[in-house]
């Protein structure tokens, strides 16, 4: 074999890894268009937007992926969405923070039974007249227990002024 011979074969391998490596480029430059492509679309629904993404990455091979990445919108679409759903839960929640144990519709925290169902929610002191839990046995109030024992505790008793009205 000649040395003619030899640097042609040498040729033809360079010529054809050339082919390989610039078809490989080419791939990546697309994938990365592609890729561009997809992530705008679930950022942003403006047109025009979405053609400057696009635009950047095709343009600009591999750089235009970089300056896209630092000006895209930073959520997309779906996460937006899912916070807006978690704000209105939210708001919702606040609104409604006292709803009825039976019923579950809501109620005023200072109701002594629900208007809807009629469940008893919570009940009147006898001795200070104001609104208490049910499973509580000592009004947090007064120190009334409700049991006539009255005065067993340390407390400081506020005058009887209601024990007549309650229900
Ligand atoms: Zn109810
Ligand atoms: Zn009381």
């Amino acid at each position: 074999m000649d040395i003619g011979g030899t640097l042609g074969v040498l040729g033809t391998v360079l010529d054809l890894l050339k082919w390989v490596v610039a078809g490989y480029v080419v791939l990546l430059w697309m994938a990365s268009v592609i890729w561009t492509y997809r992530d705008i679309h679930a950022r942003t629904e403006e047109t025009l937007l979405q053609v400057l993404g696009v635009s950047l990455a095709l343009l600009i091979p591999f750089a235009g992926l970089g300056i896209y990445t630092l000006l895209r919108p930073r959520q997309t679409i779906a996460e937006r969405y899912e916070r807006s759903l978690e704000e209105e839960y939210l708001r919702h929640d606040i609104e409604e923070q006292f709803v009825c144990p039976q019923c579950q519709r809501g109620i005023d925290h200072e109701y002594i039974l629900c208007p809807h169902c009629h469940t008893g929610l919570r009940r009147r002191c006898i001795a200070c007249d104001r609104v208490i839990d049910l499973t509580w046995a000592i009004c947090p109030y007064c120190g009334d227990d409700g049991s006539g024992m009255v005065g067993r505790t340390t407390n400081v008793r506020l005058p009887h002024v209601s024990r007549s009205d309650h229900a």
